[in-house]
């Protein structure tokens, strides 16, 4: 379990790791958005390679996409997001501090629904605001709600410099996908159901950033859309719920005790039924990695009506033709991240003596294997070891380390996760064997070089 770990700790060890860096940092940094550092870039990578492999190459019935981000400014008046895409926002009459009112509602127990009028959420909000305290000042005294757009704007195409006709940055990743169902439908001529997945940024002007990777303006989205015929839902959606959890455990190797899930009370009007997969992060607690939705036919019915293009399938053994519904799964990168980081940082007793050890499952550890001379000042050693190391890096991704002593330079590689080290001794010019040692019980053992790719594999 994750209590005995602090949100701080987390944050601290990804920066001090090259793993996460705030965006901008030398010029005061940017409220909400982050850079990926040299091991997190790795580990994101492993991450997007386990649910790519996962939710498409292992699938005979998904189909993968890369969607452009630029969309046409109609689709997000179709999808809804010009008009309601928002978040109620009031500030902090003392200091000006944005709060977001649902969330702060949230904290003290009082479920805001995501249909409610501005009206009635400003009547909760007033019944519980002597519980709410601004995050700044402590005061308790706002301004009254207002639905605030979270769709960010760019000028792309626009020469007049008025800001007029904007083109969206996606606020979610999905709509790429339901603007190529047809396209893949005439391209690839899958049988219903099937589905179409794709990992793409998103951008929202959250009011309130915060808890690092959990809440941010620009994130990626890994997502999948199910297609099924209309009414067959249910069985398709209890079968993407199971598949979803089981790759957090067997694949990710996410301590189950640490994830759970939760239904949604109050469903938008079009959805039949919606789920998350929630983590317990160390500090925050339990919330949102991933949303598992059933949207019926809301999707391809609005883009149909809005572009004019008719989007239903058309199934010509059964001669049916209709709008699919749609079981669609979206997980935040950054959320999954920090879930993966949390469950791995690991602060233990070895031989004595304190350690931080990334336990993180060998598939998404940024380096594979260490390699590492027991001395630098030894040319034959350093040779060898690079020798070594150039083997192993054309199969895993590899690093080589000569400075600090041989048990310091474990230490750092148990810090960022490397499930092995390779120690090349003096034995080693005389019988051509090294010491492979284990992240976890820190066991050591005299392999061959030969054998050595066995050994790790
Ligand atoms: P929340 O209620 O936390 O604002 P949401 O229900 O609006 O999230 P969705 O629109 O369903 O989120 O997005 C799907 C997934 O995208 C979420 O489960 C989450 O992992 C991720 N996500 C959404 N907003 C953010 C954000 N601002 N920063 C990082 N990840 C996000």
């Amino acid at each position: 379990m994750n209590d005995k770990k602090t949100m701080e700790q987390i944050i601290s060890y990804a920066k001090r790791r090259g793993f996460v860096f705030q965006g901008s940092e030398i010029y005061g940094g940017m409220a909400g958005v982050y850079d990926f550092g040299p091991y997190g870039v790795e580990l994101l990578n492993n991450i997007k390679k386990s649910w790519w492999r996962a939710n498409v190459q292992l699938r005979s019935d998904y189909y993968g996409l890369d969607s452009a981000m630029f969309k046409h400014p109609q689709v997000w008046e179709a999808s809804g997001h010009t008009s309601g895409f928002s978040d109620p926002m009031s500030e902090c009459k003392s200091c000006n501090t944005r709060l977001r009112v649902d969330k702060a509602l949230e904290k003290v127990g009082v479920a805001a629904d995501e249909k409610m009028s501005e009206d009635e959420i400003n009547k909760l909000f007033d019944d519980n605001k002597s519980k709410i305290k601004c995050t700044k000042c402590g005061n308790s005294d706002f301004t009254p709600a207002k639905a605030f757009n979270l769709l960010v704007k760019s000028n792309l195409g626009d020469f007049t410099n008025k800001g007029e006709s904007p083109v969206y940055l996606p606020g979610e990743a999905c709509q790429g996908i339901y603007l190529n169902f047809k396209n893949v439908v005439d391209s690839m001529h899958p049988k219903i159901p099937f589905g179409i997945a794709q990992i793409n940024k998103a951008f929202r002007n959250e009011i309130s950033p915060r808890n690092f990777l959990f809440r941010t303006r620009e994130f990626e989205q890994a997502d999948t859309q199910y297609f099924v015929r209309p009414e067959e839902n249910k069985e398709a959606f209890e079968k993407i719920k199971e598949d979803r959890w089981s790759w957090y455990v067997n694949d990710l190797g996410i301590n189950p005790e640490n994830m759970r899930w939760k239904q949604h009370d109050n469903l938008v009007f079009y959805a039949k039924d919606a789920w998350d997969i929630e983590y317990n992060y160390p500090t925050y607690g339990f919330d949102e990695v991933e949303g598992i939705h059933d949207r019926s036919d809301y999707d391809l019915s609005v883009h149909s009506k809005a572009s004019g293009v008719d989007l239903s399938y058309v199934d010509q053994v059964a001669g049916e033709k209709y709008i699919p519904w749609i079981l669609e799964t979206s997980m935040g990168l950054g959320r999954i991240f920090l879930a993966i980081l949390s469950d791995a940082y690991t602060v233990e007793e070895m031989d004595g003596a304190e350690r931080t050890v990334l336990k993180l499952s060998p598939e998404l550890a940024p380096v594979k294997v260490a390699v590492l001379p027991l001395l630098k000042n030894k040319p034959e050693l350093v040779e060898k070891a690079k020798e070594v190391f150039t083997m192993l890096n054309k199969v895993m991704v590899s690093e080589y380390a000569e400075t600090g002593t041989v048990g310091k330079r474990y230490r750092k590689q148990d810090e960022i996760g490397t499930p092995h080290c390779v120690t090349i001794d003096f034995d080693t010019l005389e019988d051509d064997t090294v010491t492979l040692r284990d992240r976890d019980s820190g066991e050591q053992k005299r392999v061959k070089i030969a054998e050595l790719l066995n050994g790790l594999a």
